[in-house]
């Protein structure tokens, strides 16, 4: 009857419907707008009772209907409730790892300046070679983690400038494989793009950022080693780059988390490495102030990562 279910009546249900009783069981789905079931309510009608008649079906498919607004209200309701938990838990530990990442390189720092200045301290010159260059790296890591934190602070205010112009993609990632180079003994960096690559207009630098960003996500979670390829293909509309390695890789139910702020994956490699989940939100806001979009694909832990970027041509 109408929306009605069909029970299968196993000899055993039908043994209890006698013993209890019953004449007739309705079934009737909860069923969302895409189809979706969500749950089935049963009304049972004693042997003695009155038949269902068509208002009696009525009312029910209407409580039905009812029951099924009331649960979606409820789930989502629960769904905000635990992404706002998720958030302010986010927020306070942000706190907390943006300060330790900022007195670790300030620690690292004093305490060298410190030794370089004891009078008792006759250093060679290798050794005072050697200390300027971890207070230099140090000073890059407080560099760029204060970068992330203006860029962040840019973007919550709504205030993310683009200078478009054209810009070479190719050219481009041929630089960063370049500067990547010498950074890394343990990887090899290769590009990868078809000769007749259209020049693209956008932000160069702050494309540069933005693929800055994967490649050096890609040294980080790539501890073993392994090749990093920075390519891209074009199509009719769009060109796709792509940064990929052969490292870590992601779960698949971490691969779109890994583009929210602070978000960072739970693994013994990202507790010890330095970082504090701004990187791939940063990424994901300059594509979409370009209009494009990206993505993760990787086939799981130790499978190595490739990260998508697509672009309007
Ligand atoms: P951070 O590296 O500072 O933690 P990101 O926003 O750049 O922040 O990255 C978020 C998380 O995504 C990282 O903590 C890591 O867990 C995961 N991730 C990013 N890039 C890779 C990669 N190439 N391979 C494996 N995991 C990655």
């Amino acid at each position: 009857v109408g929306e009605q279910v069909t029970l299968a009546w196993r000899p055993a249900a039908a043994s209890w419907a006698q013993r209890e009783r019953i004449a007739q069981i309705l079934g009737l789905p909860l069923s969302e707008q895409n189809g979706k079931m969500i749950g089935v309510i049963y009304v049972f009608r004693e042997l003695r009772a009155a038949h269902f008649q068509t208002a009696d079906l009525d009312v029910l498919n209407i409580f039905a209907r009812q029951a099924t607004t009331t649960i979606q209200q409820a789930r989502l309701a629960s769904a905000m409730l635990a992404e706002r938990r998720r958030l302010e838990s986010m927020q306070s530990s942000f706190v907390s790892i943006v300060s330790h990442e900022l007195q670790t390189p300030v620690s690292i720092i004093k305490g060298y300046a410190g030794t370089l200045a004891r009078p008792d301290g006759p250093w060679s010159r290798d050794t005072v070679i050697r200390i300027a260059h971890t207070i230099e790296d140090e000073c890059d890591r407080l560099y760029r983690l204060i970068s992330d934190l203006l860029d962040i602070s840019r973007i919550q205010a709504g205030r993310v400038a683009m200078s478009i112009g054209p810009v070479d993609l190719p050219d481009l990632a041929e630089t960063l494989a370049e500067r990547s180079r010498p950074r890394s003994s343990i990887h090899q960096f290769a590009t990868d793009f078809p000769p007749d690559f259209p020049i693209i207009r956008g932000d160069r630098e702050k494309l540069r950022q933005a693929l800055g960003n994967l490649v050096d996500n890609a040294i980080k979670y790539s501890p073993s080693g392994g090749t990093i390829t920075l390519g891209g293909r074009a199509e009719r509309e769009h060109v796709v780059l792509y940064v990929r390695d052969t490292g870590i890789g992601i779960p698949r139910e971490e691969q779109a988390r890994v583009f929210e702020r602070f978000h960072r994956v739970d693994t013994r490699l990202s507790r010890s490495t330095q970082g504090v989940g701004l990187g791939l939100y940063i990424c994901r806001v300059i594509v979409e102030a370009h209009g494009g979009q990206i993505w993760v694909e990787s086939d799981g832990p130790d499978r190595g990562s490739t990260f998508y970027i697509r672009l309007p041509r």
